[in-house]
């Protein structure tokens, strides 16, 4: 049955007003299973209004009852997982574990949005002059906005709106129009937490919608996270209408593999990183640069029928272990990005254009693809894919050609090992984000407004020392009561994202 799918203002679900809709899509079945109310201008401005009533009550409730409230809805989420990890695989594709290890990222966030009350302190400094004292307070902005992609539907949300409701600010919700559901959901659960209206609203829409926060004169802070012509156009115009804005975009991620690299740890971190989720995570390792013809050589023997043997289905399939792709144009635009590597003269290992699943031939399924023999000029190398398309690009046997080659890209990451850190100590590589750290800065997003738009980078190097900290941090999880764990086939990654 097709839904209509809405808005969600000043507490309530809200219809749009402006008459124009967009289909929603079952990614596995092909089928249409929603239509989206896309809002309009007035829509986008009812919902400013109603934040910004609601705006003084919440900035100056104290941040501890502002904790409760994420604490309450913290469990809730803790509670029904599995319901929001169904709206999401029915909508973004993804299989079901994935859904639930977005979740938990997520929850995180909101985790750590309720140590508020201690976050918020300010500073007093003495006598910084002569009879001069210097007071900082950590103040909220006022009515902030999210606008956000498909690949995340939950966790990038709750990168933003945890941290923002817990320091005082109102906040306006712009998701994906593919896969809106999800934060409908969250906004109902918000309620049921004790969320006043207002404070929390969802407006469906595409460019109109986002035009419309952009440029109104109420909202204070934008945060975006999506592709990089996008965040570009976000930031440029967030800045020019006096908006303080962080965007972040795309990426294009390389792990270097070392001759010394145990080939089995490293094939299984590279499954999992470059075809988890189909490819579609910002942090999907796209380009895998073994050190050597030898190291290439053992890399592909045993990575190559791992990628055919790729259990691919429906979201809700336990023993799937990726879904469909989000949409029939992405799976025509990583069909075209196969075509062009093997234009260019890239070696086509594992080809994934024809893969068809029984009983879901209309669902937007791709196989897991692998090149081999890429160089850097190729378009495969240079733009990122968004699916499950791995290039491995031979490097010689030094060190310093990949480096220069990940610097192209201006894709860098900190050393995994003392040995990677003995190696990189001297190299070129410029080390500026990592996906840790990243991890840390979507965390502190509404305390610390970031200033710079456009690519993010990072890459991994994969040795038998690296496996252990990608296990320790993959393994840890949100402290919570009676906490679950997530399990299922999915390909993990060290990072969700
Ligand atoms: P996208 O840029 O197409 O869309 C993101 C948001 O921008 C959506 O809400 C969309 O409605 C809106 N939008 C799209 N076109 C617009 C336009 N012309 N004007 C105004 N708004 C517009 O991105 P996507 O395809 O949804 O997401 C995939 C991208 O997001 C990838 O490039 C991925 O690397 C990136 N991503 C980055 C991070 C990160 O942390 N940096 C995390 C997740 C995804």
């Amino acid at each position: 049955m097709c839904q209509t799918i809405s808005n969600f203002i000043n507490g309530e679900v809200v219809q749009s007003r402006g008459g124009r809709t967009s289909p929603v899509f079952n990614p596995a079945t092909g089928e249409q299973s929603g239509a989206l109310g896309l809002a309009s201008a007035e829509d986008v401005r009812a919902a400013v209004l109603a934040a910004r009533a609601a705006f003084p009550g919440w900035a100056n409730t104290p941040p501890l009852r502002r904790a409760r409230i994420l604490n309450r809805f913290l469990q809730i989420l803790d509670d029904r997982i599995d319901e929001l990890a169904q709206i999401i695989t029915a909508e973004h594709g993804k299989v079901l574990s994935d859904a639930k290890g977005e979740i938990q990222r997520g929850m995180e966030v909101v985790e750590f949005a309720t140590g508020a009350p201690q976050l918020l302190k300010g500073e007093i400094t003495e006598n910084v002059g002569t009879r001069v004292d210097s007071h900082s307070l950590r103040q909220p902005l006022g009515v902030v906005a999210g606008i956000t992609p498909f690949n995340f539907p939950a966790m990038v949300p709750m990168w933003m709106f945890p941290v923002a409701l817990a320091c005082g600010n109102t906040f306006i919700l712009k998701p994906y129009e593919r896969d809106p559901s999800a934060s409908l959901l969250l906004a109902k659960w918000l309620v049921e937490a004790g969320l006043p209206p207002g404070i929390f609203n969802v407006i469906q829409g595409d460019k109109q919608a986002v035009d419309g926060l952009l440029t109104d004169p109420d909202v204070a802070a934008v945060s975006f996270v999506g592709s990089t012509p996008i965040a570009r156009y976000i930031y440029e115009t967030a800045a020019r209408h006096g908006k303080r804005c962080q965007a972040l975009g795309g990426a294009k991620n390389h792990m270097i593999v070392m001759p010394d690299a145990d080939m089995d740890q490293a094939v299984d971190a590279l499954i999992g990183a470059a075809y988890g989720s189909a490819g579609e995570r910002c942090m999907a390792i796209s380009v895998a640069v073994p050190i050597g013809d030898t190291t290439a050589q053992r890399l592909i023997e045993k990575l190559a029928p791992k990628v055919q043997g790729l259990n691919i289905g429906p979201g809700t399939d336990p023993e799937a272990e990726m879904g469909p792709l989000i949409t029939k144009q992405h799976l025509e635009k990583v069909r075209a990005y196969i075509d062009s590597g093997v234009e260019d003269g890239a070696e086509l290992l594992v080809d994934g254009r024809n893969f068809k699943r029984q009983g879901y031939e209309k669902g937007y399924f791709i196989g897991g693809t692998l090149f081999d023999r890429v160089t850097t000029d190729m378009k495969i190398h240079r733009e990122e894919v968004f699916g499950p398309v791995l290039a491995v690009v031979r490097a010689t046997s030094t060190i310093t050609p990949p480096i220069s080659s990940i610097n192209t890209s201006s894709v860098t990451a900190p050393p995994y090992s003392p040995e990677m850190a003995t190696r990189l100590e001297n190299s070129p590589t410029k080390f500026r984000s990592a996906w840790w750290v990243l991890t840390c800065r979507s965390r502190f997003r509404w305390l610390f407004i970031r200033s710079a738009a456009g690519k993010h980078h990072s890459s991994a190097t994969t040795t038998c020392t690296a496996r252990k900290e990608f296990d320790s941090i993959q393994n840890s999880k949100p402290l919570r009561r009676g906490g679950r764990q997530v399990s299922g086939r999915a390909l993990s990654s060290s990072c969700q994202r």
